[in-house]
């Protein structure tokens, strides 16, 4: 039987540095700022930004909600991150995703000041971390590496897999098990053999976006699987791609859902807000 990986307990020793290192800058006078941008009613996104509006009061990051509404033009919502660009007090800044339709996001991405990039989705970002030269790493795969790190099986070697190749977590995710030495395959909706290929992984990470979709028999015995996940199964619970019922008897260690991957993306934002005022302040960690 897996061992199963306490993102929430980890997430909240990640949460307690950066609380630490919060209370170091202000003794500094400098105060970590996040500025989150929502525009429309999404359900799902007011409840990750009411999320992170709290994270960053538990661990004393000063933030500011802007809440759009729906018809908000790219003109607007451009002008708003211009603003926030030029904003001393403001570290970091994200626009919630998604935006309704008619805005274009990649575009309002590339507005952001990538000093600012807390998402690290910024091209310039994006292309430091291909360079693994980076001051922010995205947030869910930068969470999914502490949640391996903790489990103490060293990537170094491993057969990696990752099933999805969103820029968002996909991509950047195969690209920082490769920065640890992992041997990665990135598996995607085209992929033949996908369920061998995943026979084949000491590591494997799902970041699909549907429910029951990673079953028991593509588990390598003693693989650590990571369930990026977030999906509702057909009574409307929460759940991850992976089917925990049948894979947690064959993995070595396994993320459940909730309270694996989704406690650890917040936590690690939280540090991006925190590398990005030092970065503005020219503080050396
Ligand atoms: P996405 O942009 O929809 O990407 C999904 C990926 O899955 C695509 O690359 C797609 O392949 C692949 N895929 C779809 N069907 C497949 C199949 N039958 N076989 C193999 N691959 C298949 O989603 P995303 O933004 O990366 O998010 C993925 C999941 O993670 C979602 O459930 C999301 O809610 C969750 N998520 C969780 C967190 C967190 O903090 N826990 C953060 C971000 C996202 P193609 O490219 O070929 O279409």
């Amino acid at each position: 039987m897996a061992v199963r990986i306490d993102g929430k307990a980890i997430s909240a020793k990640v949460r307690e540095e950066v609380a630490g290192e919060v209370a170091a800058l202000k003794d500094q006078g400098i105060q970590p700022g996040l500025a989150v941008v929502i525009v429309g009613d999404d359900a799902a996104s007011r409840i990750y930004v009411n999320n992170k509006k709290k994270a960053c009061e538990a661990v004393g990051i000063y933030s500011e909600e802007y809440a759009l509404p729906g018809d908000t033009t790219q003109e607007e919502l451009l002008a708003l991150i211009d603003e926030l660009n030029r904003k001393p007090e403001i570290n970091g800044i994200l626009v919630q995703s998604p935006l309704p339709k008619g805005l274009d996001e990649a575009a309002v991405v590339e507005k952001i000041d990538p000093k600012k990039d807390v998402d690290a989705f910024h091209a310039y970002n994006v292309g430091k971390i291909m360079q693994g030269q980076y001051t922010f790493l995205p947030c869910t795969p930068a969470g999914v590496i502490e949640l391996i790190r903790s489990t103490g099986v060293d990537i170094c070697g491993k057969q990696c897999v990752v099933i999805g190749r969103s820029d968002i977590v996909g991509k950047p995710m195969a690209m920082l098990l490769l920065h640890e030495n992992g041997t990665v395959t990135i598996c995607h909706s085209r992929t033949e053999n996908l369920g061998e290929i995943c026979q084949g992984a000491d590591i494997l990470v799902s970041a699909v976006g549907k429910a029951h979709f990673v079953r028991g028999s593509m588990v390598k015995p003693g693989a650590v699987v990571i369930d990026v996940g977030m999906n509702r199964d057909e009574n409307g619970k929460l759940c991850g791609d992976v089917e925990f019922s049948e894979a947690e008897p064959r993995a070595g260690f396994i993320t459940p859902v909730p309270g694996g991957v989704g406690p650890m993306t917040i936590a690690m934002l939280m540090k991006n807000t925190v590398a990005a005022a030092k970065l503005q302040h020219e503080v050396r960690s």
